[in-house]
């Protein structure tokens, strides 16, 4: 896997630091097209970033961050990667599928069900990571980062160089939002201004869980001049107070001055975390099986389901948030979350028609 220089954009020049190096892990360049979303008011029109598509089982916006932060593991020389998150998280499937590409040996610290002796049947993510064939450390479901992930991580870098003498590179969860990572979202953000982003769009739509996307996003708007308006829509129920610290906190991480405020060049918008992360209702499910139905497009549970169906409700009923009447909706993957629910035949059997197709998508047990 080759490594090559990274030539940071003219107005991120001020960041600092900068990455030197990037790997080119995730397709580039994915398209931007119209989307005829059903639900959305007369006056709008809506298109959408296929970011879904930058790879297969290297998609969505994880492996444009980890084009940069695995290019640092590489120039520091590291032989492991460590990262963590929960069992079936797009973020280790994602780190672990690439480091076995480059090379690398995968760790990870997940979040699962302990007492669960078999994990046999596993499918989406879980499936992929596994196959991969990383070293697990299981902690318990909803472990707090800070007290138990991050520091096991850190323990299990120094009992590797112990043991080996090598060094490992920990990725922090979901990707981190500060550098290197967030390079990552600021280079899709330049793609998208060479697809026309400043000319024909007002306003940018994308899910925020980690804060990183809403992060580089707010940041590369704010550098390139304010031109649209950016909608984090939250899929947890995180506080926006948490995120707009977080962010904040990137602002300054990076070398900007602290007067420019996340408040400004970010728009979070809570209230559709519906039964909250990871947990979908059924509103949710009939709108991703619509949606599919409909537009051939598949958006994921998790993230980006939450995300589009809360910016459908957003512009019906909030339209003084939006800048105008442009949208451009960032489909940032996810779809192997799709494993975590299941279609209903016994209804598709029974009502064949097509008013109730939106019926078939029910939580997976
Ligand atoms: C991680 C993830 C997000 C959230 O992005 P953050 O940068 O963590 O806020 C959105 N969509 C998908 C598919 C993801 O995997």
């Amino acid at each position: 896997m080759d490594v090559y220089p990274y030539q940071c954009p003219d107005w991120a020049k001020c960041l600092s630091p900068t990455p030197t190096h990037r790997l080119k892990l995730a397709n580039e360049r994915t398209p931007i097209h119209r989307w005829e979303l059903s639900g959305i008011p007369a006056g709008f029109e809506l298109s959408i970033k296929r970011d879904d598509m930058t790879g297969c089982l290297l998609s969505g916006n994880k492996v444009r961050k980890l084009d940069f932060l695995l290019a640092e593991a590489l120039k520091q020389k590291c032989r492991h990667v460590i990262t963590c998150g929960d069992v079936h998280s797009n973020h280790c499937r994602a780190t672990v599928v690439a480091a076995r590409r480059l090379g690398l040996t995968p760790h990870l610290i997940l979040r699962d069900d302990v007492h669960k002796t078999s994990v046999r049947g596993c499918s989406g993510n879980e499936f992929f990571t596994r196959l991969c064939g990383p070293n697990i450390y299981r902690v318990p479901l909803g472990s707090p980062y800070s007290s138990v992930s991050k520091p096991m991580m850190e323990k299990v870098a120094k009992e590797i160089k112990k043991e080996s003498g090598d060094d490992s590179y920990i990725i922090p969860v979901a990707g981190g939002s500060s550098f290197p990572g967030v390079f990552g979202l600021i280079s899709t953000f330049e793609e998208m201004i060479s697809q026309g982003l400043l000319d024909n769009y007002d306003d940018l739509v994308f899910p925020c869980s980690s804060g990183c996307t809403a992060a580089g996003m707010g940041i590369s708007n704010y550098l390139t001049g304010s031109n649209i308006r950016c909608h984090a829509i939250n899929v947890t129920e995180i506080p926006k107070s948490n995120f707009l610290q977080h962010i904040n906190q990137t602002i300054v991480d990076m070398g900007l001055p602290d007067r420019v405020k996340a408040d400004n060049i970010v728009d979070i918008i809570e209230g559709h975390q519906g039964k909250g992360y990871n947990i979908s209702t059924q509103e949710e499910l009939d709108f991703l099986s619509s949606v599919a139905v409909t537009t051939g497009i598949m958006l994921d549970p998790t993230y980006s389901g939450k995300a589009a169906l809360g910016m459908v409700r957003e512009l019906n009923n909030n339209q003084h948030r939006f800048k105008g009447n442009r949208i451009l909706f960032l489909h940032t993957g996810g779809v192997f979350g799709m494993y975590n629910v299941q279609l209903d035949t016994k209804t598709t059997a029974e009502t064949r028609d097509e008013v109730k197709l939106c019926k078939y998508l029910i939580p997976y047990n």
